[in-house]
């Protein structure tokens, strides 16, 4: 039994890791600013005795004794994390900076949630780890995707210059279960517009494409990469099935019965054209890959917001 720290451990993808490493025999602390991420998430296991939820905010830092840190704090969705750019910006580097610090201190594992946004809008097709990407510093993007790049750099400096022992998972685009009702996200979006019977929200044309993830063999690609030993170059997390997006709202209309109607919106600056992880490296080095096909995925996320829009 290990005692691991979960930043962001309130949010979509940090709840259902804590779930999981609760099962798994551990001790979870979980620190969350609930920006994002909500109570409702974790209130299934609010009286768990090895759990203990922490209200923080990583731009400040705090002092725990733990044996490893998944780094997930950070809100995920264009939406969010362009509300207030700037803290988005210093929860990345602050925030990681001070998750480091704190793995330094005690000689914790400290696992970085960073992204596929860190390829920009790629000019490299399927991406691999070792593509340096392609991404505007300029743009609204760039307070996530800069953001998460200086994070990954911090993770490298800390090992290098203090021998911190790091991981760095580089997630594509992930869905499930507890996404919130206004995440904005495109698999979220899509799945309430057709139960509610509002019209489809398609950016652009709808050609650009994107390779969806489910939630829970994410979580296990996670848990497999920080107890990998030795594994601190980057690693690509994501399923490599990749879909339009128009493929995606034609399944999502299918899976609910909807007969809503689409609606064409501008397509937001720098929206990536093309994307889909090469999972090799997770392959090989991890022994994973994804096992749950986007339209099983679907169908076990239609309830869950099913369900939330009742109220
Ligand atoms: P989410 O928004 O549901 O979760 C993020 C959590 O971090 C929320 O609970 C939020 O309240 C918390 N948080 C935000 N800023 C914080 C701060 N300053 N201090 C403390 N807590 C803070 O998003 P998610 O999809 O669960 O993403 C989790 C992590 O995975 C993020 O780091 C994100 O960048 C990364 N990621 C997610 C995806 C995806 O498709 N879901 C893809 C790539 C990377
Ligand atoms: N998208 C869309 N309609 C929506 C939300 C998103 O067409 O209601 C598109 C968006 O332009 C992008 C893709 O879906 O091309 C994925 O968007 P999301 O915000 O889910 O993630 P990201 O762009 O970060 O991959």
């Amino acid at each position: 039994m290990a005692r691991i720290l979960v930043t962001g451990g309130a949010g979509f993808i940090g709840s259902h890791l804590v779930e999981f490493l609760l099962q798994q025999g551990h001790e979870v602390l979980c620190l969350d600013n609930y920006f994002t991420g909500s109570k409702e998430n974790l209130m299934h296991l609010r009286d768990h005795p090895r759990l203990e939820i922490i209200r923080h905010d990583v731009v400040n830092p705090i002092m725990l004794e733990v044996d490893q840190i998944f780094h997930l704090a950070c809100p995920a969705s264009p939406v969010h994390y362009q509300y207030n750019p700037v803290k988005t910006i210093k929860t990345n580097v602050l925030g990681t900076l001070h998750m480091l610090g704190l793995a330094k201190r005690v000689k914790a594992r400290i696992l970085l949630a960073s992204t596929s946004e860190i390829y920009g809008d790629p000019l490299e097709h399927p991406q691999q780890e070792k593509y340096w990407g392609n991404v505007n510093c300029l743009g609204p993007r760039s307070c996530y995707d800069e953001g998460k790049r200086v994070a990954e750099t911090l993770m490298m400096d800390y090992h290098r210059q203090n021998r911190v022992d790091i991981r760095i998972a580089r997630i594509f685009n992930t869905y499930g279960p507890r996404m919130a009702l206004n995440d904005g996200r495109v698999v979220s979006n899509f799945i309430v517009q057709a139960l509610s019977g509002q019209e489809i929200t398609i950016y652009g044309k709808g050609q650009q494409t994107r390779s969806f993830c489910y939630v829970s063999d994410l979580v296990e690609g996670l848990v497999r990469l920080m107890n990998c030993e030795g594994q601190t170059e980057p690693v690509n997390l994501g399923n490599p099935e990749e879909f339009t997006i128009m493929e995606l709202a034609r399944k999502v209309l299918a899976l609910t019965g909807s007969t809503t109607s689409l609606v064409y919106k501008p397509l937001p600056p720098d929206d990536p054209v093309r994307r889909r992880p090469d999972i090799t490296r997770a392959k090989e080095r991890l022994g994973w890959q994804p096992t749950v096909p986007l339209e099983t995925g679907l169908k076990a996320t239609i309830p869950y917001f099913a369900e939330k829009l009742k109220g």
